[in-house]
């Protein structure tokens, strides 16, 4: 599945050619990302959807009537787009990071707009934070396309998305991408038109080296919900990784003795900013899951 229009779909066949589809029934709901089965319809360009196959994992959000809004399907990459301009909340990022750790999708953090300048140094400190912890962190301007080779390399073989506060660059970073894209698909320039007639919901554009790019505005708005105390604890990995030292298997890593979290943190090797935020992430999710 490569776009959704309301409720019509393009869908990119095995041979790689790019055809109109519509879905049987109301029960389907393919999005971006999904593999389906279709069958060609006789006598119409369009093929109707019969299945939508499982997921590997699905990118969500509640909706204004607090169901859960499937916004794309089998992510491989999300990548957390930071700047300088506007002023950047580290706190946001590590709660994209968290969210891309418990979908197993590969995290990176770019961070835009060097061309207005270095990092500032508490950008810097974050980044260092991000990339002492395995994280990939690529530096780039989107305004000067450069260096776009690292953000390919990065997308090779995988589908990623593009978050991150808005204005920090994601969609001029989705436009660079796509005057690199492998072939300029009805899709794509369907959404080119966008804000005329056309109202593209998601698009998948398909990049060199096999990779591709989900764009979409609930996308690109998208704020993660970690609410299991569970969840942030494995959000944040270096902190998965000493809690397997906690004297208590259940260790919050607050007010327990014996915490190999806390003994990191006050020695400097995990972060004391990435501990703060982990704890206020923590207190989030107990008063989103009280409410
Ligand atoms: P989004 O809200 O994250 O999709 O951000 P946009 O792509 O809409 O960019 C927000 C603003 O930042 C626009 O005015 C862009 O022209 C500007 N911008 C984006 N990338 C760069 C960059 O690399 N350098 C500079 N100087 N400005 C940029």
């Amino acid at each position: 599945m490569i776009a959704t229009f309301g409720r019509r779909f393009a869908l990119a066949l095995a041979d790689g050619s790019e055809v109109p589809a519509r879905v049987k029934g109301r029960r389907l709901e393919p999005v971006c990302g999904d593999l389906v089965d279709a069958v060609p319809l006789p006598n119409e360009p369009d093929w109707m959807i019969v299945a939508v196959l499982p997921r590997e994992n699905e990118l969500t959000r509640p909706d204004l009537r607090g169901r859960i809004e499937v916004l794309a399907a089998n992510l491989d990459a999300l990548i957390v787009v930071t700047a300088d301009l506007p002023s950047p909340d580290w706190f946001i990022v590590d709660r994209y990071l968290c969210a891309a750790e418990l979908m197993r999708a590969a995290p990176a953090v770019v961070f835009n707009k060097i061309d207005l300048g270095k990092p500032q140094a508490s950008s810097e400190r974050a980044l260092e934070e991000y990339r002492a912890i395995g994280y990939p962190t690529l530096r780039m301007s989107a305004l000067e396309g450069t260096p776009l080779e690292a953000l390919l390399a990065f997308l090779e073989g995988r589908r990623g998305i593009f978050v991150g506060q808005s204005g920090v660059g994601k969609s001029s970073l989705i436009n660079r991408l796509i005057e690199r894209s492998v072939l300029p698909t009805a899709a794509v320039s369907a959404k080119r038109r966008e804000g005329r007639h056309t109202t593209v919901s998601s698009v998948q554009v398909a990049l060199p080296h096999g990779g591709a790019v989900i764009d979409s505005p609930g996308v690109r708005d998208y704020a993660p919900a970690v609410t299991d105390p569970a969840d942030v604890a494995h959000g944040y990995r270096e902190i998965a990784e000493a809690a397997r030292g906690c004297r208590f298997a259940n260790c919050r890593h607050l007010r327990e003795p014996q915490c190999e979290v806390k003994a990191r943190v006050a020695t400097g090797s995990i972060s004391a900013r990435r501990y703060e935020s982990y704890k206020r992430l923590l207190a989030l999710g107990e008063r989103l899951s009280r409410a």
